[in-house]
């Protein structure tokens, strides 16, 4: 059994832990070691670079439904205030740290972003309304938006105020919102499309349009509980079936709880999961805008029931999935086991027998029991695919790895 304690910062299992000394470059992770620095210019750079990759390709790197709305001289004065931040911030680390990795890489992308035109960088390139897109800007939007509202939340209302924001795994988790943000477009297409093709018909067109014009907020009371009743069956299977707990295991492999672990998601477990949760809506013909809000409570609702945040709710968590419910849902303690299914509405785990919501009371640890998965996005993503002594032989050779670099230290 996976046991972690939260309190605790050194973690040699780990290769993107958070421990006394950065994976990135061997040193030190204490305040004033250039490390703040460092990660904040990182960032920030990265920020910087990609929104002016977004001005001066807006046809592959941003959504045309976002295009017309964008701000521009807000967006060019705030980017203009993010590079001069990363370049100062890069100098401070580039400063303070003796290994110049992280100092230098956020500097040479605030330069970069800076000669392909800065903050001035004209719109580029002729953009047309459909056609393959990534979603660079979708990314970017997304987290600055989820960091503004949950790093500030997760200080002031923190469950484990001992957890750092840069915690075990938060690279991993990092690239997961990454690689979901920019397959934005293939992964709506791969799960609404099927749903909407193949069972949009199932339905006489009179039984649509009486279920489309009904209170908007009626009409999302019904699709959260179908779909929940839906996604309750499918997540359960995904418990059940090993060949599918393979895929789902990944979810649960994270250890530490904050808003950025529900984005490690197989694209499997997105694909089937969400694939088959979008039947029923199609079938039952529910309207745009209904399904519009649906997308929008399922995003926050998702986001927030993982956040390192101590909200009990009082008597509305019998109504609702709150952080509560689902914290145990990631625990790995023999009470927790297979337990809270839903994401939305406790209902289908009080009737199915799956409940477990302790007054007062959160879990010590998260993880899996069985067989640990692999660290890092793309040996995550290849795991499910392998055989397991594969796997077990990948795994020991990733531990061997990650000893022999610790002793190099
Ligand atoms: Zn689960
Ligand atoms: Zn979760």
């Amino acid at each position: 059994m996976n046991q972690n304690n939260f309190s605790e910062s050194h973690d040699s299992e780990s290769p993107d832990a958070v421990t006394t000394h950065s994976r990135l470059d061997g040193e030190p992770v204490r305040f004033g070691s250039g490390w703040m620095s460092g990660v904040g210019g990182l960032i920030l750079g990265l920020v910087g670079l990609g929104c002016v990759l977004c001005f001066q390709f807006p046809d592959w790197f941003t959504m045309p439904q976002l295009r017309e709305y964008y701000p521009l001289p807000v967006i060019r004065a705030m980017l203009h205030l993010v590079l001069v931040a990363a370049f100062l911030l890069g100098s401070v680390s580039l400063i303070l740290r003796r290994n110049k990795l992280m100092g230098g890489i956020a500097i040479a992308m605030s330069l970069a972003a800076a000669l392909l035109g800065g903050s001035q960088v004209p719109v580029h390139g002729e953009v047309t309304p459909e056609g393959p897109f990534l979603g660079l800007d979708w990314f970017l939007l997304n987290l600055i938006f989820w960091s503004a509202v949950f790093i500030p939340l997760e200080r002031f209302f923190a469950l484990r105020p001992e957890q750092p924001i840069f915690r075990h795994g938060w690279r991993t988790d990092l690239t997961y919102f990454f690689a979901s943000s920019l397959l934005i477009q293939v992964t709506t297409l791969l799960t609404l499309k099927p749903a909407q093709v193949l069972f949009a018909w199932t339905t006489s067109a009179s039984w649509r349009s009486a279920i489309a014009s009904q209170n908007g907020f009626l009409q999302l009371l019904e699709i959260l509980l179908i779909t929940d009743f839906v996604q309750y069956w499918i997540h359960r299977l995904f418990h059940r079936i090993p060949l599918l707990w393979r895929f789902h295991q990944i979810h649960h492999s994270t250890e530490t709880m904050d808003w950025l672990a529900g984005s490690r998601l197989h694209l499997v477990d997105v694909l089937v999961t969400r694939g088959l949760t979008y039947v029923p809506l199609f079938a039952l013909g529910f309207s745009d805008t209904a399904m519009v809000f649906y997308a929008i409570v399922v995003t926050v609702q998702a986001t927030f029931i993982h956040a390192n945040v101590r909200f009990c709710f009082g008597p509305l968590r019998y109504l609702l999935a709150t952080p509560q419910f689902h914290h145990w849902h990631h625990s790995d303690q023999p009470e927790a086991i297979d337990k809270n299914f839903a994401v939305h509405l406790p209902i289908w785990d009080m009737l199915f027998g799956s409940y477990h919501l302790p007054r007062n009371r959160w879990p010590s640890s998260y993880g899996v029991t069985d067989a640990k998965p692999p660290h890092g996005y793309l040996r995550q993503m290849l795991y499910p695919f392998l055989s397991k002594s594969k796997s077990a032989r990948v795994i020991a050779e990733m531990d061997k790895q990650q000893k022999n670099r610790q002793e190099n230290r």
